[in-house]
């Protein structure tokens, strides 16, 4: 090792789900939309000139800002904005959980999460799920720096309900409790209420599932405005523009479209129940999934093998080899035409092998 790798900071890095170039695959895999942004959307594309891009984007995002604020009926200081859920996470990582206790999270969760602490030298525990993959509330009763889960749970699908995420909140009034909904909008309850009423829970989302744009990178925290003010302290002393021109008006679009919204969810969560019936029936078990995906187990065939059968097929799933979900695949909700054709293919494959 060279000398001055000694003072390299050294990271094992997340590992996103394949983005494949090959075209006629039956993508499952990362959790998008299959449906299309909002019309709108479009339209604001087609606004947009290339004379402003010259320009900085507002830094304060304020037109994004607002639209969110006034969908969720909250105040600007309420809200804070960046590329991405992912982007939004790191700087909560970064602005919230700066205690010598470790913060606490899922032992099965959004991988995510122990890269940024090992990044950022933030201690951290793992907490065992239950054997049916819940979160026990009592297991995040006790000293730690800072606490964080998806809810709905990634990759199980499975909600917390919210008596239990308050009992959490108020057992830990001393430290930031993150509760991040970036599967929300598909059928679990939203802690967004608890933000009135407690001064250290911040909620955070995004627009690349429930509103079809993973492309243009645009997440959000929600929580009073104190925390706001902390957060966006951070992000000023890291880079200001962090969101693009033509995405802040493209997501302004988005918000403002509350009936696509509600129309599209509601096919992918049709489409979900579907699914779930068909995978009982092909002898698979999994928890009751609140997202845009389903996390199953096949009673008799390997889920490494099901994988593998199924890119060749070209659908791809995704397959996380790790301990206690090894023989799980996270399947997501495409389209019901998409959805037809995997239980058409697994069906066969099931019967011929
Ligand atoms: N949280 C969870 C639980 C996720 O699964 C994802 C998607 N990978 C994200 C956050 C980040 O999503 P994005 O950065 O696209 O908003």
């Amino acid at each position: 090792m060279k000398k001055w790798e000694e003072n390299v900071r050294k990271v094992v890095p997340y590992t996103p789900g394949e983005q494949p170039k090959e075209q006629n695959l039956i993508k499952l895999n990362t959790n998008e939309n299959p449906y299309p942004p909002s019309p709108k959307v479009a339209q604001a594309l087609q606004e947009m000139t290339i004379d402003c891009m010259r320009l900085y984007p507002d830094p304060s995002a304020h037109l994004l800002v607002s639209a969110i604020a006034d969908f969720y009926g909250l105040k600007e200081e309420q809200v804070f904005v960046g590329v991405g859920s992912d982007d939004v996470l790191a700087m909560v990582f970064m602005t919230f959980f700066n205690s010598k206790k470790p913060i606490l999270f899922p032992d099965i969760t959004y991988s995510f999460y122990d890269v940024w602490a090992d990044m950022l030298r933030i201690p951290y525990e793992t907490v065992p799920l239950r054997e049916d993959f819940t979160i026990c509330a009592k297991d995040y009763c006790r000293e730690n720096g800072g606490i964080i889960f998806p809810n709905p749970n990634a990759p199980t699908g499975v909600e917390l309900p919210l008596a239990e995420i308050e009992a959490i909140i108020q057992a830990n009034p001393d430290v930031i409790v993150v509760v991040d909904e970036a599967y929300v909008d598909f059928g679990a309850e939203s802690a967004l209420p608890l933000i009135e009423k407690y001064d250290n829970v911040l909620v955070v989302q995004t627009f690349s599932k429930s509103r079809g744009m993973a492309g243009m990178r645009i997440g959000y925290a929600m929580a009073n405005p104190v925390l706001i003010k902390y957060l966006n302290d951070v992000k000023y002393s890291f880079n200001s523009y962090t969101m693009d021109q033509t995405t802040i008006a493209l997501g302004k679009a988005a918000v403002e479209d509350r009936a696509y919204l509600e129309e599209t969810v509601h096919k992918v969560v049709e489409t979900r129940e579907w699914t779930k019936r068909e995978l009982s029936r092909l002898g698979f078990v999994f928890g009751d999934s609140k997202a845009n995906f389903i996390f199953a187990a096949h009673k008799t065939c390997p889920a490494a093998e099901l994988f593998a059968a199924l890119r060749k097929a070209n659908i791809i799933v995704r397959y996380f080899n790790k301990p206690r979900i090894d023989n799980y695949l996270r399947i997501t909700i495409g389209t019901q035409k998409e959805m037809e054709a995997f239980v058409a293919f697994v069906e066969k494959y099931l019967s011929e092998r």
